[in-house]
């Protein structure tokens, strides 16, 4: 049953394993943390192992405490290749391969064939009853290994890197690293090789490992190593759509999110080579691209900005941003490349301008139409109040006309004239001539007429060959002289028969009345009054007709 207490506690183990692996920490807080544990495991189980006086169990926990052990190396190693920003060294399928020989220890801890590991030999002295194999050696070696590697990759980096910031973590790391191996080997030459003169067991290892630990945590928090607010950055980093890569100021990538990641291929670490990747883009981008880091080069402390277009497996739009990053001083300690993709956008805005387009045009045609329908009003109105052989006014409008007129005339007092001709023997010219001559006549005898207007006179076509001529603020002597000279210049016109150059000529016969004062009756009626008028012109054409043609007779309204 003691096995089921000891089972709890690997659940329990497992359960804190869980829930820090699957809680929003970096990367190096786990890393870290599985190094702490290990550091853990070996004092804790070399403790328990000396309480115990059964063989079995001193062998078992002494079993746990060198898995520890094996560990120590590959966990040490992979903390620094986190810590130095080589975690891409490390994907899931070589963290496997790197840790073989680790694993292999392990196995070789747990099986201990034939104590080729270990061996506890209850003959002896207590301090020398543990005797290690071959194994055991093996072990060892795999550490130094991984510890020799560990120590390369910081060496490197502390040759290449630039950054104070960098240099102060891989110092730390190694400094944790050496304090650790010079107890560790301290431990072996005391425990092991000169086991003889020593009476008692000095943990030498377990020192080294706790004071190793001290140093790291001391030196993670003032560094700020495990700073929460850049764990947030690097969260919010990588959860947006906005494709991101920052640089330090002798342009080494520190940081490049998961967007760029699939569509651009750089490494933590390396120099920021503008070049390649101008030449990942084909054509007009990749001098886009050289173009605009140049000028970025130039320009260095201006926050620049570029669009372009580019195919990679559709089209798309991106917008490219360089800005630099300032500390407190306002010099540029590093700069933030941004990608955004706007394809949607300008997809967008493309259909909306095109919509607009088709709206415009739409609107052009309408407006066209529009002024189509208005001209063609225009010229129904104008058709409507218009003979349309000779042009003058017809009769409709000027009744219409009259009408208005009157009522204003007669309200004031505005003396006015009318008057009504008939061609005098027109149907004879129809005859002899035809009646395309009779229409010409026609024509041109208004124009005549319309010579010696005003331009405030109405004619009109009063029907057939009649007309009309309303002339406002018009008495009887201007109408006189005005009538005297439509009747002349109807008489001078010439008419073109068409037959061997011969030309004719119309005379008119005229009614003339003239308003001069008005009986207020007259508005009661306007209508009435305007008949009466028209019949008296009538009277005064029948009159003149009657005479002898060829004549006007005046007359005043009763
Ligand atoms: P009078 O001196 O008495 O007026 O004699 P008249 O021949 O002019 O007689 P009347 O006024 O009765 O004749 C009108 C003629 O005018 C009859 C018709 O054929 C002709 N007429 C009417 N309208 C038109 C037209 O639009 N074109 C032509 N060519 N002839 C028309
Ligand atoms: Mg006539
Ligand atoms: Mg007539």
């Amino acid at each position: 049953m003691i096995w089921l207490d000891f089972s709890m506690f690997l659940v329990l183990l497992g359960l804190f394993f869980y829930v820090f692996a699957s809680s929003s920490v970096t990367v190096l807080h786990r890393i870290y943390l599985l190094l702490h544990i290990i550091f853990m495991i070996w004092p804790l189980s070399q403790f328990i192992s000396q309480t115990s006086s059964s063989a079995l169990f001193r062998i078992f926990y002494l079993t746990v405490s060198y898995v520890g052990l094996s560990l120590l190396g590959v966990g040490w190693f992979v903390f620094i290749v986190f810590l130095t920003g080589q975690s891409y060294v490390i994907r899931k399928s070589r963290l496997f391969i790197l840790s073989i020989p680790a694993l292999l220890s392990v196995a070789a801890v747990v099986i201990n064939p034939n104590g080729m590991f270990l061996r506890i030999n209850d003959h002896l002295d207590p301090l020398k009853q543990l005797q290690h194999g071959p194994l055991y050696w093996i072990m060892i070696g795999q550490l130094v290994l991984y510890m020799a590697v560990s120590v390369t990759i910081m060496v490197y980096k502390l040759r290449g890197e630039e950054s104070v910031r960098q240099r102060t973590l891989v110092k730390t790391a190694m400094n944790g690293m050496i304090m650790l191996l010079l107890f560790s080997l301290a431990d072996l030459a005391i425990n092991v090789f000169f086991i003889d003169y020593f009476t008692r067991y000095i943990p030498l290892v377990s020192a080294g490992m706790a004071v190793a630990a001290v140093y790291l945590v001391y030196a993670i928090g003032r560094n700020k190593v495990f700073d929460i607010i850049q764990t947030v950055q690097r969260d919010v980093m990588n959860t947006m759509s906005m494709g991101v890569i920052v640089l330090d100021e002798n342009d080494i990538i520190i940081e490049v999110n998961k967007v760029i990641k699939p569509i651009i291929r750089l490494r933590i670490g390396d120099k920021f080579n503008s070049a390649v990747l101008a030449s990942q883009f084909r054509g007009h981008s990749a001098k886009e691209f050289e173009a605009f880091f140049d000028a970025q080069r130039k320009r260095p402390l201006e926050r620049l900005e570029f669009e372009f277009a580019v195919v990679f497996d559709k089209y798309r739009h991106v917008i490219v941003q360089s800005a630099p990053i300032l500390n407190q001083k306002k010099t540029p300690v590093g700069r933030v490349l941004t990608f955004q993709d706007v394809t949607e956008l300008r997809l967008l805005v493309e259909e909306t301008n095109r919509q607009n387009e088709q709206l415009q045009d739409r609107n052009r045609d309408l407006l066209i139409m529009q002024d189509e329908l208005f001209q063609a009003n225009k010229k129904l109105e104008h058709m409507a109040i218009t003979d349309g052989l000779t042009g003058c006014y017809n009769r409709r409008y000027l009744l219409q006309q009259l009408e208005q007129e009157v009522v204003t005339n007669i309200r004031y007092g505005i003396p006015f004239s009318v008057f009504l001709f008939d061609l005098d023997y027109f149907k004879a010219i129809n005859d002899k001539y035809g009646h395309l001559v009779g229409d010409e006549v026609l024509c041109s005898t208004v124009d005549a007429v319309r010579g010696t207007l005003r331009l405030t006179d109405v004619l009109a076509r009063y029907g057939g060959e009649e007309f009309t001529v309303y002339l406002p603020h018009t008495n009887r002597e201007q109408a006189d002289i005005i009538a005297e000279r439509v009747m002349e210049a109807v008489e001078l016109n010439k008419v073109q028969t068409g037959m061997n150059e011969h030309v004719l000529s119309v005379t008119i016969s005229m009614g003339v009345i003239s308003i001069e004062h008005f009986e207020p009756s007259d508005l009661a009626d306007p209508k009435a009054f305007l008949r009466e008028l028209l019949a008296q012109a009538d009277a005064a054409l029948y009159e003149a007709k009657f005479n002898g043609r060829n004549r006007m007779v005046k007359r005043k309204l009763a």
